[in-house]
């Protein structure tokens, strides 16, 4: 199978995109596909939330400047099917270290193609830091797919326009697999109406591109960072594990479903023959003679 890249993407911070990379990855892991988590956040809040260490110089920052080989970047999360290129403050100077050069836009896609080509994975899941700066844009640009997380409060939809007409932009403008693949809505608080109303806001906005699942406030979730475990292994019987079980498998049912789409978009159909100009074809019918 090809190798797809999906980010966990939106400007506005804590709405839950670490924790869905970190439990989405797991949950993808424990459905044997082979999964490398890339942490593109100085917070290096996925780092720690596998349980790495921060602040052992290891980062995706020396492939950005094309001083490593993404590659050799890569740890072992201790978690079967799932690798990590874990983040580190110091990532915070990578906008600065390459806004300077031409193809700064690019340097991840120079950092990441050698994996990508390489075929180790199934999937490659980018946790973005909460702006629209220069690492969000590089890993638009070799996104397939994006996920957005929403938290169920008050103004979630906030900055959600911005977000999306960049995410057409970049499409436009040279990655043409690029699209959202869903909206999660993350930290549903099943006891007051807020989370009801705001879900249904969103769905009237974005239909069913909207995930089905929602993922439940749920104490376990904000603990088991501290553990440096996902979910399931820290506590495979809690709501929270169910949830980010039941996404893994939504987003791969979706997939499956966008691929057959864009397949069968690539498939001649009668209209399509009868519009085009048939005249210039005539001539070349067999005729008996
Ligand atoms: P940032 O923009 O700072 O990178 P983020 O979008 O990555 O934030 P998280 O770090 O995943 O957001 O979540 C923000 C906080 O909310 C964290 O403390 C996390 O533990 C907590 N949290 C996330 N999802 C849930 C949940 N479903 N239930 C309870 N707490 C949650
Ligand atoms: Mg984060």
């Amino acid at each position: 199978m090809e190798t797809k890249i999906v980010a966990l993407a939106n400007q506005k911070g804590g709405v839950g995109k670490t924790t869905t990379a970190i439990n989405f990855s797991a949950c993808l892991a424990e459905k044997q596909k082979k999964v490398l988590l890339v942490d593109l956040d100085p917070q290096a809040n996925a780092t720690s939330g596998l349980g790495l260490e921060k602040g052992f110089g290891s980062s995706i920052f020396p492939a950005l400047l094309g001083e490593a080989e993404g590659r050799s970047l890569i740890k072992e999360s201790g978690i079967k099917n799932l690798d990590i290129i874990p983040s580190e403050l110091d990532l915070a100077g990578a906008e600065i270290a390459i806004a300077r050069r031409d193809d700064y836009l690019h340097r991840l896609k120079e950092a990441m193609d050698p994996i990508v080509e390489s075929g180790t994975y199934d999937f490659i899941v980018l946790d973005c830091p909460p702006s629209l700066g220069i690492l969000f844009m590089n890993a638009l640009n070799i996104a397939d797919e994006v996920i957005i997380p929403l938290q169920c409060e008050y103004l979630a939809l906030e900055g959600l326009g911005v977000m999306v007409d960049i995410v057409n932009q970049i499409r436009d403008a040279g990655n043409p697999r690029l699209h959202i693949s869903g909206i999660l809505m993350t930290m549903y608080n099943v006891s007051t109406n807020l989370s009801q109303q705001v879900v249904q806001e969103v769905v009237k906005h974005f239909g069913d591109r909207v995930f089905e699942t929602l993922i439940p406030r749920n104490v376990r979730l904000s603990e088991a960072p501290s553990y440096g475990k996902p979910i399931i292994t820290y506590d495979p019987h809690c709501v929270g594990s169910a949830a980010y079980r039941n996404f893994a498998k939504e987003f791969l049912k979706r997939q499956k479903e966008h691929e057959a789409e864009m397949e069968a978009e690539t498939l001649p159909t009668l209209s399509s023959v009868v519009a085009s100009d048939a005249s210039s074809t005539e001539n070349n019918l067999p005729v008996a003679e």
